[in-house]
């Protein structure tokens, strides 16, 4: 079992944390970690590809588990797209495992760089979570252990209550060391995309809203700047026998996002060329050459990784944002107060100088895991730029911006908002919730060895 001393970072490079980083490869490294913590009063936070966009596989000053090095896939039953894979296996290997065959995870998130054990932890939703839920709801069954040393497994039948909990329950109940998933079927590998643009944020909302039913996806890109300018990406899966060739459109070498800029500059210098353009001016121009270029209504087809995985196109793009790094806010909104509670949060930021340079919307419905972050209704996920100068001004604004998502009935998701307080946390999830929670972990983890720094900053 290797250890070392590490800084480590979030995803946005805006926040950091020394830690003990210990990489297990076997369950009982992983029972060994915390026997480690209980005798040098440590605590210990599981990581996978450490891609939150908070501090939820931060622990400062204390033990770290890189779950990488848990990698294997174990199974793979191509007949039933059954799937049994470590908690460390990358939604990359898993899509590139199963796709030559004619499956697909159903739900992925917009990088394929997670690993199982962190997309359980914080329960992904995709572009189609209005259709298919977050990936828990696939999820057959899976093995953990708790700080106690006890190995359990888990289904929607077998320690149901633990099912739920788990999954969402951001690490801090037991570790993932097996997960079994169920996979969909897929007759190409090629999806048709239909694209066409929006001119205000109403008709955003509306046209997510009445398109979402007749999709399998549904994504919409708000130029957050004019407010009002947007474009609806929405996707189907083919059906059997319209792809004359699946067998080839579903080969790897037909899905891997090229390496090369056309065909000569290597992308991993990309996020240099496009630092100057991560500011009001360059992302204006950006936005409204993305607006001109889809003004008229196009179909197209596309691969599933390029479809899914638009944002590992430029490797690293997230240092263009500069020292000072981003951080992202996403808020969750009922179909009757999104519309209201974005305008008011997007005048706000306009109004201190602190816009955000890219705006994501999803449909979503609700689903019954402990530490839900979805609703019926939208999810707008916003990038800002951290520097020095507006780190202050910004947390107050992200404060506010809370206060306006609750008085809409919103929810917040744990793998990306950095700002949400234990009231914000027991308003929208409800003193019950949390009640539940912290007996589960009580029972799970009597020492309080699993501790994150998200954990100490929201339920501490
Ligand atoms: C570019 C980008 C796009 C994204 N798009 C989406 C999206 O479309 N939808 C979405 O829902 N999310 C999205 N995310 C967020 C991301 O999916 C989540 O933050 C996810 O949890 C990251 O997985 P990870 O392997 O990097 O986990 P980490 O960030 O390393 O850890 C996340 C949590 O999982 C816990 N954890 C990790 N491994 C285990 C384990 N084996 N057992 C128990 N707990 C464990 C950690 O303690 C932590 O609480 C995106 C993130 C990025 C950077």
């Amino acid at each position: 079992m290797q250890k070392s001393f590490t800084q480590l970072e979030n995803f946005g490079h805006s926040l950091s944390a020394p830690s003990y980083l210990i990489r297990p490869n076997t369950t009982e490294e992983i029972y060994s970690a915390f026997q480690l913590a209980k005798k040098t009063d440590l605590t210990v936070t599981a990581r996978g590809a450490g891609r939150s966009y908070n501090d939820a596989a931060l622990n400062g000053g204390s033990i770290v588990l890189d779950m990488c090095g848990m990698n294997a896939i174990t199974q793979w039953d191509q007949s039933t797209g059954l799937i049994t894979a470590q908690p460390g296996t990358t939604l990359e290997q898993l899509w590139q495992k199963v796709e030559p065959d004619g499956w697909w995870p159903p739900v992925v998130s917009g990088t394929m760089k997670t690993t199982l054990g962190g997309c359980l932890s914080a329960n992904i939703h995709g572009k189609n979570n209005f259709k298919m839920g977050p990936i828990g709801e696939h999820v057959v069954e899976f093995n953990a252990i708790l700080p106690t040393g006890a190995e359990i497994t888990c289904s929607p039948k077998k320690n149901e209550d633990l099912f739920y909990a788990m999954i969402s329950g951001l690490g801090l109940l037991g570790i993932f060391t097996s997960v079994t998933m169920q996979m969909k079927r897929i007759h190409s590998g090629l999806l048709t995309v239909n694209a066409w643009p929006v001119q205000n944020l109403q008709g955003h909302l509306s046209s997510l809203l009445d398109n979402a039913p007749n999709y399998d996806y549904i994504v919409g890109w708000l130029d957050t700047i004019t407010m009002g300018h947007g474009q609806i990406h929405a996707a189907n899966y083919l059906q059997e026998g319209d792809d004359p060739n699946p067998q080839k459109t579903m080969r790897l070498e037909n899905q891997n996002l090229p390496g090369r800029l056309f065909g000569v500059m290597p992308k991993s210098l990309l996020h240099y060329f496009m630092t100057p353009f991560v500011n009001n001016l360059g992302w204006g121009i950006v936005n409204t050459a993305k607006y001109i270029t889809s003004l008229r209504k196009h179909t197209f087809r596309q691969p599933h990784a390029a479809f899914h995985f638009l944002l590992d196109y430029v490797p690293l793009w997230e240092l263009s944002y500069g020292k000072g790094g981003l951080i992202q806010h996403q808020s969750f909104l009922p179909k009757e107060t999104a519309l209201q509670a974005w305008t008011e949060m997007l005048t706000l930021a306009k109004k201190q100088g602190l816009p955000s340079y890219v705006g994501v919307t999803k449909r979503h419905r609700p689903d019954k895991f402990l530490l839900t972050h979805a609703v019926d209704g939208f999810s707008l996920a916003l990038d800002f730029k951290v520097t020095d100068r507006n780190r202050t001004r910004l947390h107050k604004m992200l404060q506010e911006y809370d206060r306006i998502v609750l008085e809409h009935g919103g929810r917040f998701y744990f793998a990306k908002n950095s700002e949400t307080s234990p009231e914000t946390a027991k308003a929208f999830l409800g003193e019950e919730t949390i009640a539940k929670y912290k007996k589960l972990k009580k029972r799970c983890d009597p020492d309080g060895l699993l501790k994150s720094d998200l954990y100490r900053r929201v339920f501490g």
